[in-house]
């Protein structure tokens, strides 16, 4: 299922962008005000004030990245809270929380949520047909896995013992 339970074509968006791309998603946000004011945006903490502060309308602020905030985006995409996902991260600098960014990447894909990484992906997701009506996203089943149940794992663990 993908879009806001009560409006499917309302997209839930999460916005993040490292320091030295916030320029850049600033000018992407503002030259696309009138489609992202119709959706509900999510942001890591200075990436969403400065969208906020741009665009003027409302961009609901996590913890700033390195702090927490791309984990509570990885967590809300595991809860199925998040549509898509717009992430400028910077590929010329390393950066003190990229455990978390692999982390959010990775559950990302692992829950098929679609993810722009630059400029031209954002323009080409936010431009396709499927974003402007009602897209079934394949849930992924992760059943088997989470079903495996601890007790035959504890019970290899007592083998190995
Ligand atoms: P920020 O976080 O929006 O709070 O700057 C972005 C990041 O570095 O993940």
């Amino acid at each position: 299922m993908g879009g806001h339970p009560e409006n499917p074509v309302r997209r839930r968006i999460a916005l993040i962008a490292h320091d030295n791309c916030k320029r850049d998603i600033a000018e992407w946000a503002r030259f696309n005000r009138a489609l992202l004011a119709q959706h509900d945006l999510v942001a890591t903490g200075t990436t969403g004030q400065l969208l906020a502060a741009e665009l003027g309308i409302p961009v609901t602020c996590l913890r700033s990245g390195p702090l927490g905030g791309d984990q509570q985006i990885g967590a809300r995409i595991a809860d199925g809270a998040v549509d898509m996902l717009i992430f400028f991260w910077d590929p010329l600098e390393p950066h003190p929380h990229d455990p978390d960014v692999k982390a959010l990447l990775r559950l990302a894909v692992a829950w098929n949520i679609p993810v722009a990484c630059n400029r031209s992906s954002a323009d080409y997701m936010i431009s396709s047909p499927l974003f402007a009506r009602r897209y079934e996203r394949r849930q992924p089943d992760f059943a088997d896995y989470a079903n495996r149940g601890w007790s035959a794992l504890a019970a290899s663990a007592d083998q190995v013992a």
